[in-house]
């Protein structure tokens, strides 16, 4: 069961109890030609990941039925994987090339950064609840990912060690970017956040580094979970 406590999740658990056997290499392709290429997902290699990484993999077992359904879905811990097309749009946004570095705030269940490890050179993941980086880090491991680090900790500092970034991709809304994260952007690099409060409309925004200049764009309205600090965990 995926045991969710507060109403908003509830909703969620809801579509977590269908279990009929399915063929998820069929709902897979179903969800890629159904979903993503009809709402403008054309970027070659995002299709490519989204028909061979196992969403059903990234979420309970109660959920794997609804895997492949255009929907975020619980992970535990209050967070939730993003729903399908959200991961493939950002993932098109951020056109990761073949040798990029890109650094992901907001690890989560892994399924993003499996998304990019499939496209890009090295992916650095950074999550701030342990058990959920601790879960990730496993099962990543266990698909195969050489090319993936996961990172236990605050994103907010980014991950200087392996700065500068080609990319930098946060998955969960920041009221404002943290500035390190713009320190730790490479010139002629993109960063993709959702911006807003939880109480607000957030705004999926695409920020370009170009002649050490920040060029913003503001482009859908988005709803994500929190981005939390080290001093607000319990
Ligand atoms: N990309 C994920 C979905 C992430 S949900 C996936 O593919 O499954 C957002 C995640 O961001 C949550 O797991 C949450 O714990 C994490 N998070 C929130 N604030 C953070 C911070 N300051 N640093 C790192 N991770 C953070």
């Amino acid at each position: 069961m995926c045991i969710k406590t507060y109403l908003p999740a509830l909703i969620v658990l809801a579509t977590c109890q269908q279990a009929l056997p399915q063929d998820f290499g069929q709902l897979r392709a179903e969800m890629v030609s159904q979903q993503l290429e009809p709402r403008g997902i054309n970027h070659t290699p995002t299709l490519e990941a989204m028909r061979k990484v196992e969403r059903h993999r990234f979420v309970p077992p109660a959920c794997q039925q609804d895997a492949y359904r255009d929907t975020p879905l619980p992970i535990g811990y209050g967070q939730t994987i993003s729903q399908p097309f959200m991961v493939a749009m950002m993932t098109q946004l951020l056109q990761p090339g073949p040798d990029d570095r890109i650094l992901e705030i907001g690890t989560g269940s892994g399924y993003q950064a499996a998304i990019l490890a499939e496209m890009t050179g090295e992916v650095y993941t950074m999550e701030i609840i342990p058990q959920l980086g601790a879960k990730a880090k496993q099962l990543l491991s266990e698909l195969g990912y050489r090319n993936v680090t996961v990172i236990v900790g605050d994103g907010y500092n980014g991950w200087a060690e392996k700065a500068p970034y080609d990319a930098i991709i946060v998955t969960a809304a920041p009221e404002e970017v943290p500035p390190p994260l713009i320190a730790q952007l490479k010139e002629g690099g993109k960063i993709i956040v959702p911006i807003g409060a939880q109480t607000e409309e957030q705004t999926l925004v695409l920020i370009e580094k170009r002649n050490g200049e920040l060029v913003k764009t503001a482009l859908i309205p988005v709803r994500f979970v929190p981005f939390t600090r080290s001093k607000d965990m319990p």
